[in-house]
């Protein structure tokens, strides 16, 4: 009897067009120069001691409230849509604390080739590889910890801070913990963090529905041959095989690439891929689907969460570009109704309030109408204003009185800022009454 005939050898197929983790290393080099562009551009930032908060270069004030709302607002609704349309890949693909683990992984690795090279003695190399890691660690601590404080404290005040090693004050402990904490999180933590600490990541699970992207495992034609190499590369220590589901999950496709690799060579495609939701409808596969499908709006339930986004998106703008810089408040003063000098001027009293809610240094102009001959008893006018600076007086408004003058006048107040169009406050001017002939 002849032997059964051996299945035909199948040729390897080429690479994988696409190499997630390659990917992914660029999209973290881009998401590290927004984490320091954010608080030293003051992109973003909550200046603590100072009690302002900054938003694309604009300084806001805690009494803006609105326009803090709506910021807060718009990022809270931004990092819930990702996670509904595209699951974990905030994690995997810009949070600073998976960038900075897999960052020490790479030194770790790093510091071992080089004592690899510098000694034969295995002890000897251990000790040279731990203390080239920690060294790089404690360096890129301080980096990093002086970076994210600058997100709640003005960087040039930090700095001086950290040139005088500031352990007494408030804001130099504040650093000092922050980089002993980043120390021991890069050093032991790292990914174990995003499993256990991180409340985002249990929220983003509980996010997920049918149709969010996910990293899905499909093994139609029980092409796996079992070599654990997705499970190696996994850095959350999980196996995509026992089900797309798995709160560990960070939907990095590490595993993609490591299946990928084995299974070409074998004249097989990979059986992980990306996939949206449950159906495991392929990423790239369902060509016929409208683009809309492709780029995850796969129901009306992400059409409304896109609408809410474009909604705070919108106010947000909105807010910002009526913002006036610099704050003018005028009312009476009606402590004394008037008074009438030695002279025979009528005297009303005015409040001003003024805030230069802008980085730079301007000046505002203060005039009446409706008062003939009325003088404003300022120091100086136009009324100079630094940087954040807030000015507030009650000044004394007055004028002779005329022929035609009421008991009440209608006047009209105006402030201009530098740069600025005038805004106009109506105010009424009391006079004494005229005695009746
Ligand atoms: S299972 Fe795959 S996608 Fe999920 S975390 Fe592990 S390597 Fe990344
Ligand atoms: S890498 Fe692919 S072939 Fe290897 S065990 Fe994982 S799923 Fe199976």
């Amino acid at each position: 009897m002849s032997a059964p005939a051996k299945p035909p050898r199948k040729e390897p197929l080429p690479p994988a067009e696409r190499n997630h983790r390659r990917m992914r290393k660029w999209f973290h080099l881009f998401f590290f120069l927004i984490f320091l562009a954010l608080p030293f551009l003051n992109l973003m930032r909550f200046d603590i001691p100072r009690q302002r908060f900054y938003l694309a270069g604009v300084e806001l004030w805690i009494s803006e409230f609105a326009i803090i709302f709506f910021a807060l607002m718009f990022l809270m609704f931004l990092v819930a849509a990702s996670a509904i349309l595209y699951g974990r890949i905030y994690c995997s693909y810009a949070c600073p604390q998976m960038i900075f683990s897999e960052w020490a992984l790479v030194v770790k690795a790093w510091g071992q080739k080089l004592a690899q090279k510098g000694s034969k003695d295995p002890n000897t190399r251990k000790i040279i590889a731990g203390v080239i890691f920690y060294a790089v660690l404690a360096l890129a601590s301080v980096f990093l910890s002086f970076v994210f404080t600058s997100y709640f404290v003005e960087p040039k005040d930090l700095f001086h801070r950290l040139l005088r090693l500031d352990l007494v004050t408030v804001g130099g402990i504040t650093g000092a913990t922050v980089t002993l904490l980043t120390f021991l999180d890069l050093a032991f933590l790292r990914q174990t963090f995003c499993t256990t600490v991180c409340p985002y990541g249990y929220i983003q699970g509980m996010l997920q529905d049918k149709e969010t992207l996910l990293v899905s495992y499909q093994d139609p034609t029980q092409a796996c041959i079992d070599c654990k190499k997705c499970v190696r590369v996994c850095e959350m220590g999980i196996d995509i095989r026992n089900g797309a589901y798995q709160i560990e999950c960070v939907h990095c496709g590490d595993c993609i690439d490591a299946c990928e690799d084995v299974l070409r060579r074998l004249g097989h495609p990979g059986l992980i891929q990306y996939a949206w939701g449950e159906k495991a409808h392929n990423v790239q596969g369902e060509k016929k689907e409208s683009w809309l499908r492709r780029i995850g709006l796969r129901d009306g339930k992400r059409f409304v969460i896109l609408l809410v986004l474009l909604f705070y998106a919108i106010g947000l703008g909105t807010a910002l570009s009526l913002r006036h810089p610099v704050l003018a408040y005028i009312a009476s003063d009606r402590t004394t109704l008037y008074t009438v000098e030695p002279d025979g001027f009528v005297v009303n009293k005015v409040r001003l309030k003024l805030a230069n809610r802008s980085s730079k240094p301007t000046s505002v102009r203060f005039w009446v109408e409706g008062l003939p001959g009325g003088q404003l008893a300022l120091p100086a006018n136009p009324v100079s204003l630094q940087a954040g600076q807030v000015f507030e007086q009650t000044v004394d408004l007055k004028v002779k009185p005329w022929p035609e003058a009421q008991d009440v006048v209608q006047i009209r107040m105006w402030a201009q800022a530098e740069g600025a169009s005038p805004e106009a406050t109506d105010l009424t001017f009391l006079m004494p009454p005229r005695k009746q002939p």
